[in-house]
């Protein structure tokens, strides 16, 4: 369930709480990526202590390992992990995307969104072959070479079985470099999915069996960067039905693009309810989208690229540093003076560099505690600047516009 508590009369930002069985997320909120259950190098604890309220998992990843029935044995995703907080699963729509099309195309979604982005790696985690149909789609497993076929059904009961607070049902991601046809077809088979998702989900919702009582499910808005199609699918999915809206697939091929998507969804869309961008986690982006109405926003980006050897600092080019960078070599401050972090609190940028150079394994939660704490504080910055109806103040202070 989604409260709005405030808006701003400049743009159409707002100040909300996403309520759920385990606990409330103040928005707008960052989601940080768990794509396994896990988030890359941290344990769920040391994620609440610095400041994270929500994560996304991925229902494609966990179905092939270590498969939703062992997950639901275990308590679903929360009893499973240690995390108590508040939960999403995404479909693994995208993951079945991005080696079909994707592939064919040579691109990713964010490949293709924001060029030369070094956290835009080229995702190779998906399945080697995959076949849509009106069905389903059929794919290839990486694990073990063993044959899989989600429909909207089976996607909902394995996401059932997970226990995720917050579920998204099977869509049909389609590539920037699809054209309009193509576009449109895959948009009206997600809309069609999407009904037979909503379906089975209301079948499903009083079966004592699955872990979490109290899901919602969110209907997944397509149409590429095309203004017609975006505005069908926020009619379309807007009039569904579902307890709340994530806005996916491609978002054309620049920030400006991204702006033009969302203006043409999130004005459409019920108020009373809340609306994810998946896949958008650059600071400039999300001060872009709250602008636009968005309440949460999740990116694998932020963890990737602190793995990388890349760290948020406020104030350096593109607000980050690469501590593999030799002016490093004896730079005895920490990534951040300003930042209450654990790192921050205990590690020179030289140790750090030295810790990535070597690959210890100590680094990669170093520096990812760092800068999922750099967003988590940056939300609570934009949280204030909305309830106070100075977005674009602070967005100017970071450099960036609306
Ligand atoms: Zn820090």
């Amino acid at each position: 369930m989604f409260r709005e508590l405030a808006r701003s009369q400049r743009t159409e930002a707002r100040l909300g709480e996403l309520l759920t069985a385990h606990g409330s997320v103040r928005t707008p909120a960052f989601v940080a990526v768990a794509t396994r259950a896990s988030v890359k190098a941290v344990e769920a604890d040391a994620l609440a202590a610095v400041g994270l309220e929500i994560l996304i998992s991925n229902a494609y990843h966990l179905h092939l390992r270590p498969g939703e029935d062992t997950v639901a044995a275990l308590g679903g995703l929360h009893g499973f992990s240690g995390w108590r907080g508040p939960t999403m699963t995404d479909s693994g729509g995208f993951q079945v995307f991005s080696l079909g099309a994707g592939k064919e195309h040579g691109v990713g979604k964010v490949a293709s969104i924001f060029p030369g982005d070094e956290s835009a790696a080229p995702r190779v985690d998906g399945p080697r072959l995959v076949r849509l149909s009106e069905h389903g789609a059929w794919f290839r497993s990486v694990v073990d070479g063993s044959e899989h076929t989600f429909t909207p059904e089976s996607v909902v009961t394995i996401e059932r079985k997970l226990g995720a607070d917050i579920i998204l049902p099977l869509d049909e991601c389609t590539s920037p470099l699809h054209d309009h046809a193509y576009t449109q077809a895959a948009m009206a088979r997600t809309h069609r999915w999407a009904a037979r998702a909503l379906a089975a989900f209301r079948l499903l919702a009083d079966d004592p069996t699955f872990p979490n009582p109290h899901q919602e499910l969110f209907g997944i808005l397509q149409g590429g960067a095309f203004e017609d199609l975006r505005r069908e699918s926020t009619r379309v999915i807007g009039e569904m039905g579902f307890d709340g809206f994530a806005i996916g697939g491609s978002l054309g091929r620049s920030k400006d693009d991204m702006r033009r998507v969302l203006d043409w969804t999130v004005p459409g869309l019920p108020a009373d309810k809340a609306r994810h961008l998946l896949g958008i986690g650059e600071i400039e982006d999300l001060f872009a989208a709250v602008a636009r109405g968005v309440d949460t926003f999740d990116c694998a980006a932020p963890t990737r690229m602190a793995r990388n050897g890349s760290v948020f600092l406020r104030g350096a080019p593109r607000h980050r540093i690469h501590l593999r960078n030799a002016a490093y070599r004896l730079d005895d401050r920490p990534i951040d003076p300003d930042c209450d972090c654990p790192t921050c609190a205990s590690a020179s940028r030289a140790y750090l560099q030295h810790l990535c150079r070597t690959g210890e394994l100590a680094y990669y939660r170093m520096a990812t505690l760092h800068n999922l704490r750099f967003l988590t504080r940056l939300l609570d910055d934009i949280r204030e600047a909305v309830a106070a109806d100075r977005l674009a103040d602070l967005a100017a202070a970071w450099g960036f516009r609306l």
